[in-house]
């Protein structure tokens, strides 16, 4: 079974996840209740590159 965070082949002790680190991330995504939405942080990055470069959107 591979790691549902970063795809790695998961551990036993931590399966699905390959690390404590993963199982972490992914207890904070379903604590913050956005675990099914991961584009907030992509909108975000996307959203400082467009400010970055104004003159793409005119
Ligand atoms: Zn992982």
């Amino acid at each position: 079974m591979t790691c549902p965070i970063c795809q790695k082949e998961g551990q036993a002790r931590y399966r699905p996840f390959c690390s404590r680190r993963c199982a972490d991330i992914d207890l904070a995504h379903w604590l913050r209740g956005n675990y099914a939405i991961p584009t907030e942080e992509s909108a975000m990055v996307a959203s400082s590159e467009t400010d970055k470069d104004p003159v793409f959107r005119h």
